[in-house]
This record gives structure tokens, sequence and C-alpha cells, in this order.
């Protein structure tokens, strides 16, 4: 792999890479932008077959956080750490997250990690005994707890937006909308929704998932297949990511795309196949950014109201990118995007906004 070509490709930025012999940790912290404050990002342990797949997840993940932070309004630029999990099933699991807890130490605040696939509340307490740069630790410790209701009410959000644009409509009263995922996100979508008045349809692989929807907000239950083509106002992706992709787009009987999943769109161009169906769609980074708001008010002393009044915004953002979109005749990703390069410029220097934040950071 071409590191510093790969890097230019994804817009860097810096990487810093840490490999610890006693604990095994072979580790990358992958700082993509810090104009609007400390980079902030998750921590994957994830087994990679190769150690450029690792280091271009981190590339793609970090980049992500700065879009996403950017259009949420928090003061964080984006950051993403990965670890390679050790491929021996005996390693020590704390000596690991310790090693990486000094690597983030290191950093000086540049970076602060969290939660991500692979890694929990556990891994979070462990690197919270060497650094303080570490959010999405347990509540007894002033930490923000499960980020997915926060999630869900962002998504909810963005749905009624999504409605009041392309039915006219001020309410869910009677809208029906479609969950594929009844996870974390994707229960807490279905009581918001439902609590406004919403009908549901939904699906998941697990089927005490689907009927736990059924049995607690009255929703019918498709297979796994059929969500796709349901007649519905509001298809919400939940799952996975690439939900909208060749096979699933020409299926779809909604006028609105708008749920949790990251990556929905598994190319740019799906986007364009999305709007020339006049099917509405909220960016996935956009909708979704509930969590991350959660998270980021640990680094300044957490008030869950001020959280959930963020989280309530995520309307706001919502219609302003659709109503652009029109206007401009193009994709809401396109908006989305450029957005948040609007933010971004007019950033002037980031050295003194990050010393600023960094010094926020160290008064906790
Ligand atoms: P989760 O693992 O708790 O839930 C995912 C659900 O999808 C599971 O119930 C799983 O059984 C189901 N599923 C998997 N494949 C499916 C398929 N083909 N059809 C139907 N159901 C399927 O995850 P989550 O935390 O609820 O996150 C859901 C999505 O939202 C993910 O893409 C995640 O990256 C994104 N997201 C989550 C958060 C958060 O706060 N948890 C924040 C931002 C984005």
């Amino acid at each position: 792999m071409d590191l510093f070509s790969e890097m230019t490709g994804h817009d860097f930025g810096e990487v810093h890479l840490r490999r610890d012999a006693a604990s095994g940790l072979s580790a990358i912290v992958a700082i993509h932008d810090t104009r609007l404050g400390p980079s902030l990002g998750g921590c994957r342990c994830i087994e990679y077959a190769h150690e450029s797949d690792a280091i271009r997840d981190a590339l793609r993940l970090a980049r992500g956080m700065t879009y996403k932070a950017a259009l949420c309004g928090v003061p964080h630029g984006g950051g993403k750490s990965v670890i390679m999990r050790p491929k021996n099933a005996a390693f020590d699991r704390s000596a690991l997250f310790r090693a990486f807890g000094r690597f983030v130490d290191d950093l000086g605040g540049r970076y602060i990690t969290a939660e991500d696939s692979g890694t929990g509340l556990e891994d979070m307490e462990v690197i919270r005994s060497v650094t303080r740069h570490v959010t999405g630790i347990d509540q007894r410790h002033g930490g923000s707890g499960d980020p997915s209701p926060f999630t869900a009410l962002g998504v909810r959000r963005g749905i009624e937006a999504s409605v009041r644009f392309a039915l006219g409509k001020a309410s869910l009263d009677g809208v029906v909308v479609a969950v594929q995922g009844i996870g974390h996100v994707g229960y807490h979508l279905c009581k918001e929704v439902a609590a406004q008045g919403a009908q549901l349809v939904v699906a998941d692989v697990d089927p005490l998932k689907a009927e736990r929807a059924q049995r607690e907000f009255g929703a019918r239950v498709v297979a796994l297949d059929e969500i796709f083509e349901v007649a519905c106002d509001v298809f919400a992706p939940c799952a996975l990511g690439s939900a909208l992709n060749d096979h699933t787009i020409p299926r779809l009987k909604c006028k609105i795309v708008a749920g949790a999943a990251n990556n929905q769109l598994a190319e740019t161009r799906h986007g364009e196949d999305l709007r020339q169906r006049g099917i509405a769609y909220a960016p996935d980074y956009a909708i979704n950014a509930g969590g991350l708001i959660n998270v980021a008010a640990e680094v300044s002393g957490y008030d869950e109201n001020i959280v959930r009044e963020r989280t309530m915004r995520i309307y706001d953002t919502i219609l302003e990118i659709l109503q652009r979109a029109a206007r401009a005749e193009t994709t809401t990703a396109r908006i989305a995007d450029a957005m948040v390069e609007e933010r971004l410029s007019s950033v002037e220097a980031s050295a003194p906004l990050v010393r600023a934040a960094n010094a926020a950071n160290d008064a906790r």
C-alpha cells in the first residue's frame, strides 16, 4: 500500500501507528481534520486480513466523522482508530486496551476515542484508567451511556422534516414507516414514530426482534426481502450499509428514505437514482448524528437536556438539505457535503481553535 497516496485520496490529515510488543497491540489512529476542534471518533477492534484494510478503514471512517461532526455542529474534527484484533484467541484484553489508551494519551488530546465495532463500555473504562481522552464511558462516571435512543430521536426528527417536505404533512399521524433492522436504533425508532401516530412495517433477521415491535407497537412483520417493496411513505434502513443499490432502488414504493444506517448508498450515483425516482433521501450522516451529539457532550460536561435539544435540531438540518437540493436540482448527498465544506472553509486557521478546544478538554 502506498500510504501517502492513500492519505491524499482520503484528503488527509495525519495518521499515527503504534506497535506494543508486550500486549500485542497493532493500532492506527487516523486524524482527518481538526479545524473545528480535537478529532473524535470510535475505536474499532476487529480482525483484518491485511494491514492495508485496517488503514483504509481508519482513513475512510475518520473522514466520515469530520463530515458528521461539522454538519451537526459539535466542536470536533473527524478521527477514528483501529486496533487489529490479535488472531491469538488468548490475548490479554485489558493489557491491549491499556496500551491503546497510552497511545491515545501520547497524542495529547488531538484524538478522543469512543466505542465502535468490537469495543464496549468495559474497554472504554480500561482506556480511561490511562487517559482522559475517551468518551462513551459508564454513566456512573459521568458518561453518556447508550447513544441509540438519541440516534433514534434524531432519525425521527429527520423523518418529520422529510414528511413535511415530501408529503406536506405536519405530523406523522397515519404515516406508514417501514423499518429494516430492529436493533438498538431500530427499536427506539419504532417507539419514537409510533408515539407520533405512525404505522409500522418491520423486518429483522432475528424474528424475536421483529415480533417485539409487533407486540409493543402493533407493527406488521414482513420477510427480509419484502421490506424493500412494501407500500409505505418512509423506508428507514436501520441495519447494515449499502441497503440502497441497483437491486433495491427500483423496487422501492416509498416517497422518502430516512434511516439510521451508515453508508446507505452502495455508491454515490445511487443518490441520483433515488432523485430520478422522486424519492426524498435524508443523507445518512446528517440524520443519524444524535449518537455523536450525545457522546460529544461528555467532553464539555454531560447535560441530557442540551443533548436532546441539539438532537431535535436535526429536523432543521434535514429540511434545509431537502429544500436546497430541490432548488439546485441535485442530490441531497451533494448538498450535505457542500454544507460541510462551507462550514470547514469558513474556519480560517486550525491551530488556535484546536488549542482552545484542547484547553477545554484539559480543564475537565
Ligand atoms: P444493531 O446491531 O443493534 O442493529 C442492527 C439490526 O439489524 C439487528 O437487529 C440485526 O439483526 C438487523 N439486521 C441485520 N441484517 C439485516 C437484514 N438484512 N435485514 C433486516 N435486519 C437486519 O445496530 P444499531 O446500533 O441499531 O445500528 C444500526 C445502524 O445504524 C448501523 O448501520 C449503525 O452503524 C448505524 N448507527 C448506529 C448508531 C447508534 O447510536 N447505535 C449511530 C449512528 C449510526
